[in-house]
């Protein structure tokens, strides 16, 4: 395996091969090889065994308040966290330079009070977000709402992808218990 989910890719990279793995969005297979035809952001299923690439289009960055993006989480600190901004959401015509980093602030991440963040999302994993303040200097996210959050998680042990369970995720290799800020789709979609 080349690439892992949230890799950024350019138009030919080899991503796998068709023996993994099935093209998906945004990929093809050629001679056995699996491709990416677009530049963008790599997400690997290993339980569709779907290798799909999420495209970043052709006009200059621009980024307003409320739109909805994918990114990646960087760090996670005691009142906020970080996030590389991958892509925008529902809109073909706006691009981002990669990456942008964004800000959570713990006020921000769920409807009520959170006690420890660390419990809520862990370097890695893929998120979607929503713009609180689009200021170059500091852009500003917020996953309250039930399709915001966690949108892949990966084991803090062996970083397998998680596989849901109910309110919890559990580690289909080494059998870890894990809990995250979960998108209504976890697992089940990435750019739409
Ligand atoms: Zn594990």
């Amino acid at each position: 395996m080349e690439v892992k989910t949230g890799d950024f890719v350019l138009p030919g990279d080899f991503l796998a091969t068709a023996e993994e793995f099935v093209p998906g969005e945004g990929a093809y297979e050629e001679n056995g090889n699996i491709y990416s035809s677009t530049v963008g952001m790599v997400l690997v299923d290993i339980r569709t065994k779907k290798i799909s690439v999420f495209p970043k289009t052709k006009t200059p960055p621009t980024l307003k308040i409320g739109d909805i993006v994918i990114g990646r989480v960087e760090e996670v600190r005691d009142q906020f966290l970080t996030v590389s901004i991958a892509a925008l959401v529902g809109n073909e015509n706006r691009e981002l330079p990669p990456p942008r980093l964004a800000l959570i602030h713990i006020s921000k991440v769920q409807a009520g009070f959170v006690k420890d963040l660390s419990k809520l999302f862990k370097p890695g994993d893929i998120i979607k977000a929503k713009v609180l303040n689009a200021q170059p200097e500091l852009i500003q996210l917020t996953t309250i709402g039930r399709e915001l959050g966690v949108l892949v998680a990966f084991c803090s042990r062996c970083r397998s992808p998680l596989d849901r369970e109910g309110n919890k995720l559990r580690c289909p290799s080494c059998g870890s218990v894990e809990t995250r800020k979960l998108s209504v789709h976890y697992r089940q979609e990435v750019a739409k």
